[in-house]
């Protein structure tokens, strides 16, 4: 499709609203209104006191207009009158309208701390973001919850990742840095002992600074890849080099049930591990197969209540809206198999098609959920977490999300993820470590990000870069 801006330059804010419509559509620029095919024209006039938000839309035939008109400039207004057209002229379905941003709960959070009351902000997501009245009120619902955790904030304080980049096999819709052991055991030593050099260099210069640890998340991939001695082995590493008295949360990801031991379920509860996450993703078993994870929902199941065997009660478990094949009923199927489990913590994401996964680029072979689906889906979820009585408390949202809809965090009072929220609403300093770790240096309204490498085998040979990449952390 075409698109040509005419007198501004805000392609981003266009192809932001434009991809909501037309996923997995390429934008190419046009210097001059096309005179046939699809296209997109985006036009801005100023008369001295009114600004116009011309949209011409072509598309299969049709040709539609539609003008904004403010006396302020706002980027969202171009927004405002392509959703309008595009609504028009194709239908389509954007609970969120066109708030396209990661996350929709730190806005709403930020109008009530500029002194907004719920009912402004309610106001603001309805008639400047185009929103609809239930994702505007689960916007301020998760606001509020944050306010509160985000009162008892400590500002000497950074949180810590390290990712593990291994995984018994890659699901369909994967797009992190992670690989199938199966092909990439060699690595695993050879890895873990780069991650230990930058373990240490971390934390020597962690030292020579005010800041102490608040929480630490060991995500991936799964680190429960790891055998027990080497997990084992990698959280001592990190109490010996690290100060962690002060600590507050140390969460593993466990996700892959095809992962879980009894024995590394024991080295997590000696060593003081507060929070593990054991995915079923579904529970429905053909929906297992097609999305590439080797176990069962019995498996699971059987995990879930290993890992309560072992002392490890504060669970939280990923569930999936939108995946491929499943119907309202069987997303339901999954949401009766975690009520009987009542996990401490529930994430409900929406299925993203991102362009490093196998699902993008088999995406013909798979039959994709409609957005009205999925969000039927995320209704259901918001009651029944609301049932059994936990509260919405963070949220964010990812490119190429069916309907552009949102990943929710639920969690019993008391139980809210520290990490998460500081890492969604980026409020505190993250300090990552391993392959893809994007360090996050907060500095008042400044964000600063480091990365390293994504690839294992590149992280392990040029492990002295990465160090070095550090120093710009602790400058
Ligand atoms: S468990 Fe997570 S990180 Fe591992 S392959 Fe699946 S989606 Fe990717």
């Amino acid at each position: 499709m075409k698109i040509c801006l005419v007198n501004h330059n805000e392609r981003y804010a266009v192809c932001e609203i434009a991809m909501a419509y037309f996923p997995r559509t390429k934008f190419e620029d046009a210097d001059t209104v096309p005179e046939c095919g699809d296209y997109v024209v985006s036009e801005l006039a100023y008369d001295g006191s009114i600004y116009s938000y011309i949209t011409i839309l072509s598309y299969n035939g049709e040709v539609r207009t539609n003008t904004v008109t403010s006396k302020e400039y706002n980027k969202t207004y171009f927004k405002q009158s392509f959703h309008t057209i595009a609504k028009e002229l194709i239908g389509g379905f954007l609970p969120w309208g066109v708030l396209t941003g990661i996350r929709p709960g730190k806005i709403a959070r930020e109008l009530m701390e500029q002194g907004m009351s719920e009912s402004q902000v309610k106001d603001k997501f309805l008639d400047f973001y185009l929103t609809t009245p239930k994702k505007a009120e689960l916007a301020i619902e998760v606001a509020k919850n944050e306010m509160q955790t985000l009162s008892n904030i400590d500002k000497d304080a950074v949180s810590l990742y390290v990712g593990i980049p291994f995984c018994p096999t890659r699901c369909l819709y994967c797009s992190f840095t992670s690989q199938s052991i199966k092909f990439t055991s060699k690595f695993v030593e050879p890895y873990l002992e780069a991650l230990y050099k930058e373990i240490e260099y971390t934390a020597a210069k962690l030292r020579e600074t005010p800041y102490h640890i608040e929480t630490i998340y060991i995500g991936g991939g799964t680190p429960t890849s790891l055998t027990h001695t080497q997990l084992d082995g990698l959280i001592k590493k990190m109490y010996a080099e690290f100060d962690l008295r002060r600590i507050k949360e140390f969460s593993v990801e466990a996700g892959r049930p095809d992962t879980i031991t009894r024995e590394k379920l024991q080295v997590l509860r000696e060593n003081n591990i507060s929070r593990i996450s054991i995915n079923p993703q579904t529970a429905n078993d053909k929906t297992l197969k097609v999305i590439g994870r080797n176990h069962t929902v019995k498996e699971f199941e059987e995990s879930y209540a290993l890992a309560m065997d072992c002392g490890l009660t504060n669970i939280n478990t990923d569930i999936i809206a939108g995946l491929p094949g499943e119907s309202v009923d069987d997303f339901m199927n999954t949401l009766d198999c975690i009520e009987r489990l009542n996990p401490t913590n529930v994430t409900v994401h929406t299925m993203s098609i991102k362009r490093s996964s196998f699902l993008a680029q088999e995406y013909d072979a798979y039959s994709v959920t409609s957005a009205e689906a999925v969000n039927s889906m995320l209704d259901a979820s918001y009651d029944r977490m609301k049932s059994m009585g936990k509260i919405p408390y963070y949220m964010y949202r990812q490119k190429n999300m069916l309907g552009n809809l949102e990943n929710v965090g639920y969690c019993d009072e008391g139980f809210e993820n520290l990490y998460n929220i500081y890492i969604m609403e980026e409020v505190q300093s993250i300090v990552a470590l391993g392959t893809g770790a994007s360090s996050k240096i907060v500095k008042g309204s400044e964000i600063n990000r480091v990365f390293n490498v994504k690839d294992v085998y590149e992280y392990i040979t040029r492990h002295d870069e990465m160090l070095k990449r550090k120093d710009q952390i602790f400058m």
